[in-house]
């Protein structure tokens, strides 16, 4: 990879090796979000696709996830640039929108568990979307983002 390319080159610049490792592995785009039909809004869940390993903060079927699981979508830049739901800590939004990244970005640390211990990933905190009805879901709503205008 070339030298801390996230401060040098846009999203579209970027090689595969480097769109990967931007990904800090925080797990926040695999929690169930629900999109209010009238207001645009979206919540998010406590809940999480049934591919990710909960503990390990992994997809179980990572060359496969689109395929297998419903409404799993490729980040591309212009999906990442669009997507307003993604965390704030997000290593492509973060680029995307000329940010730096965080001390605890395993790119920056060197290690990749370092994103755990700044408690921004979900480790421990989700159970799988399989657990519940999809009638409960809503039970399950931990936040809720207003449309960006
Ligand atoms: S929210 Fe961004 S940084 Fe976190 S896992 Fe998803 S793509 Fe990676």
């Amino acid at each position: 990879m070339r030298e801390r390319f996230w401060e040098r080159f846009a999203l579209e610049e970027l090689d595969e090796h480097e769109w990967e490792a931007l990904c800090d592995g925080c797990g926040q785009c695999c929690l169930v979000r629900l999109e209010d039909e009238e207001s645009g809004d979206i919540a998010t869940l406590s809940l999480a696709c049934r591919l990710l390993d909960s503990d390990a903060v992994r997809c179980r079927d990572y060359p496969n996830r689109l395929s297998r699981a419903e409404g799993c979508l490729q980040l591309t830049p212009e999906r990442v640039r669009r997507f307003y739901w993604l965390p704030q800590t997000c290593g492509y939004r973060r680029v995307a929108r000329g940010e730096t990244l965080p001390a605890w970005h395993p790119l920056i640390s060197g290690d990749p568990m370092s994103v755990h211990r700044a408690g921004i990933s979900v480790r421990g905190m989700t159970i799988s979307e399989d657990a519940v009805d999809e009638q409960d879901y809503e039970d399950y709503i931990i936040a809720v983002l207003p449309i960006e205008g």
